[in-house]
């Protein structure tokens, strides 16, 4: 199986990279960041759980991420792998994902991280908080507390995974198939 952790922090073109690679590798692309804001259009019991943690720019709690995540990993013997967009953002759930692909005799096969400053990151967001209608792109203080939040708690998954050989670097400034292609190009040399 091919299943590809798409890292980086907000605003670094996951969502965007996610969606080409799924295709070109035909793989099931898993976005939490997605899955918790349907939970929240929906109003389910989750959802209203969720709703302000997200809103404020934190994580939700792991328990939650990582049950979303379980329910989704259904394996057909025709599933090629995935892609996992915004998780795992922390440790614990990166040894979750771990254990639940060791479940399907699987494993991540590697952690492709995006690579932008901040400054272009904010940039970036705000930008997109003008047409995403996604409130936590809209407040100059949540995109500064989500990018703290990554350094602190995401970002040390660089070395989780650098420590298992499976981290690759990838320079997310450019056009966006430029980007694609650099991506791309790590997968297929994997
Ligand atoms: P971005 O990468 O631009 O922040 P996402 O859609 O990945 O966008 O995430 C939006 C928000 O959803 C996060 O700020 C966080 O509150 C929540 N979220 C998404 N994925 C996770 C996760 N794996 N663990 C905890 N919270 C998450």
């Amino acid at each position: 199986m091919l299943n590809l952790v798409l890292f980086g922090p907000p605003g670094a073109g996951k969502g965007t990279q996610a969606l080409f690679l799924a295709q070109a590798f035909n793989l099931i692309h898993l976005s939490t960041g997605d899955l918790l804001r349907q939970e929240i259009a929906e109003k389910t019991e989750l959802g209203l759980k969720a709703a302000e943690i997200v809103s404020s720019g934190e994580l939700v709690p792991d328990s939650i991420v990582i049950s979303m995540i379980e329910s989704k990993l259904k394996m057909p013997k025709t599933t090629v792998g995935f892609i996992f967009d915004g998780f795992p953002r922390t440790v614990p759930q990166a040894q979750a994902l771990d254990d639940l692909l060791k479940r399907h005799q699987a494993e991540v096969s590697a952690m492709l991280c995006l690579e932008v400053e901040k400054e272009e990151l904010i940039d970036r967001l705000l930008k997109r908080g003008l047409t995403s209608g996604r409130c936590d792109d809209a407040d100059p203080a949540t995109i500064e507390n989500r990018i703290n939040v990554y350094n602190q708690k995401t970002a040390p998954l660089v070395s989780y995974y650098e420590s298992q050989g499976k981290y690759h670097p990838i320079k997310g400034i450019g056009e966006i198939d430029e980007i694609t292609a650099r991506l791309k190009k790590a997968v297929e040399k994997l």
